[in-house]
């Protein structure tokens, strides 16, 4: 059974399936489905084909949502809508419009809380499942690629698994970000721009080749020590005058001239030791 993202824009909110205290009875929540946020087209689509099993209008946590039961027993789940686009019992194809994104019920802001139920929904620890492990999420195979040119070693999958979420908040606390696990917008802009400074082209050398009118602009110390390299080249034979090295020293040696030069010592480098004409 193949699902596919029932929508567009980033996972906000990652599944977690951290049970109660079973003493005090207080701690995690468990939250049983992956948020979308909202995004530039909030339409909310089948992630597979199947019936709507059923709607729920208005519910107080949930708000307006609807379930489709798919082949082999899976259920999926949309809550917060907005608006429903089907009716119960209707057969949606995979990526047929159902609803909008929203924020009924218990929600802060316009998303889709996506759920995923191996079984009837809602089943809780006994049915339900990572959404993140099925669905292959184009946004996540991008964040997966920007860690892996960060050195990270990442199967680029789409598939928010445990070692993805390890990734983005180790990421995330080296880069003292918020640490939540979810590429949000603060992380994304921190690897697009991290990653653009490292991959940036280094700028071109352009040599001025062949104007001899350019001198070449050395302090002191440095045309110094320029000359005595090509008296030490001179004095293994690499050059047959002392007019290079009277240049350098004064002043007067033109950039082309000098990398002319530069190139013949580098060349009598290279050769090691073995004269060439000069
Ligand atoms: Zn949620």
């Amino acid at each position: 059974m193949q699902f596919v993202k029932p929508c567009e824009g980033y996972i906000t909110s990652l599944y977690s399936s951290a049970r109660l205290d079973p003493v005090t009875n207080k701690g995690v929540r468990p939250h049983w489905g992956i948020d979308y946020g909202s995004a530039t087209n909030n339409k909310i689509w089948a992630a597979a084909s199947g019936y709507v099993r059923y709607i729920g209008w208005g519910h107080a946590t949930a708000g307006n949502y609807i379930v489709i039961r798919h082949p082999n027993g899976w259920e999926t789940a949309y809550l917060h809508l907005q608006t429903i686009a089907v009716s119960t019992k209707q057969y949606v194809s995979q990526s047929q419009y159902i609803g909008m994104k929203g924020s009924t019920g218990n929600s802060t802001g316009v998303h889709l809380h996506f759920e995923m139920s191996k079984g009837t929904w809602p089943g809780g620890y006994a049915n339900h499942v990572n959404p993140a492990l099925y669905i292959i999420d184009s946004t996540v195979k991008v964040v997966q690629d920007q860690l892996n040119r960060l050195g990270y070693q990442l199967v680029v999958d789409g598939l928010q698994g445990d070692r993805t979420t390890k990734a983005v908040m180790d990421y995330q606390k080296s880069r003292s970000l918020p640490v939540n696990g979810v590429a949000d917008h603060l992380t994304r802009l921190k690897l697009t721009k991290e990653i653009a400074e490292r991959e940036k082209p280094s700028p071109p050398i352009v040599l001025p080749i062949g104007k001899e009118e350019i001198m070449l602009e050395l302090n002191q110390r440095q045309r110094e020590e320029l000359a005595n390299v090509y008296q030490y080249a001179r004095e293994l034979g690499v050059f047959s005058s002392d007019e290079h090295e009277k240049e350098m020293r004064e002043g007067k040696m033109t950039v082309s001239k000098a990398i002319y030069l530069n190139g013949l010592i580098a060349g009598a480098a290279l050769a090691d030791g073995k004269r060439i004409g000069g």
